[in-house]
């Protein structure tokens, strides 16, 4: 995972975080999460949103590391959700300020999905990248409900629109899968703020990804978002499952394709992060797995 800036802000309100459990002989072994957050308010209140977000979500998921993984994650979400919004209760500074999350759980060899906002997951199987995520945007709403073409909401001036945020509100209403994805060897996950999936078409994702090794991926995604402007913080994580992850258990539910359940470059350096069971950002407070 990578994150940048961009070439307007001076600040990076988005938050990266992973964690890949290393077992014997570094084997993958045990739950992974990863998580995008892209935060928002003024004085600097994003980023203590977007990494109040991470923080929770990586306390929260693993020391209830067994349970099952939809119910861990709609905690973590609701957990997260509080904690933000009390921090903005409390500090006047800190008022309105809220994030987006975006995060994927890994347990035996499947994937589920945790979402609020217009942060993105990807899917790249068999050549095809595929959109798993559904964007809580109003642009987003208004495709689905054919009252606009995905062209007219790419283009639209109110692309950026949220319908949903973690902490904005008392509560929050994620969507979360309550079946995991089965994956498959040499699938590709991608993680990403809008700050990439606004610059840069998924043809153009999936190229990238499909041709470089996962963090090589990263620089190059953020290199082409940046290239066409980067006006916004760029945030970006690629996951290659290059084997079959072996099954500890098989306490939750599984299936072949994700269900969803809607309540509904330059100067890359510091949060460079290439080694497993580590986070990626600056954030504090976040160690490895255990
Ligand atoms: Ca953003």
């Amino acid at each position: 995972m990578l994150s940048h800036p961009g070439k307007i802000r001076s600040n990076n309100e988005d938050t990266v975080a992973f964690a890949l459990p290393n077992g014997p002989g570094g084997a993958f072994h045990g739950d992974a999460l990863l998580l995008v957050a892209d935060g928002m308010g003024g004085h600097a209140a994003g980023e203590v949103a977007s990494r109040i977000a991470a923080d929770v979500l990586y306390r929260h998921f693993f020391a209830a590391a067994g349970r099952p993984v939809h119910e861990i994650l709609a905690e973590c979400f609701h957990q997260a959700n509080a904690e933000i919004f009390e921090a903005g209760r409390q500090n006047p500074e800190y008022a309105g300020m809220g994030t987006t999350c975006t995060a994927i759980a890994v347990r035996n060899n499947c994937a589920w999905l945790a979402h609020v906002g217009d942060s993105r997951a990807y899917l790249l199987r068999n050549d095809e990248l595929q959109q798993i995520s559904e964007d809580h945007t109003l642009v987003a709403e208004l495709v689905r409900r054919g009252s606009l073409t995905r062209e007219e909401a790419a283009a639209s001036p109110e692309r950026n629109v949220i319908l949903k945020a973690m902490g904005t509100a008392a509560t929050v209403a994620p969507a979360i899968w309550n079946d995991g994805m089965a994956l498959q060897p040499d699938d590709r996950l991608l993680l990403c703020s809008d700050g990439l999936s606004d610059l840069v078409t998924d043809t153009v994702m999936q190229e990238l990804i499909a041709s470089h090794a996962p963090l090589d991926a990263c620089r190059a995604l953020i290199n082409a978002a940046l290239d066409a402007g980067g006006h916004d913080n760029v945030s970006v994580g690629v996951f290659h499952l290059t084997d079959r992850i072996e099954a500890e258990d098989a306490a939750d539910t599984v299936v072949e394709r994700p269900t969803r359940r809607t309540e509904d470059a330059p100067d890359i350096d510091d949060t460079v992060s290439d080694r497993p069971t580590r986070r990626a950002d600056t954030a504090t407070g976040i160690g490895g797995a255990s």
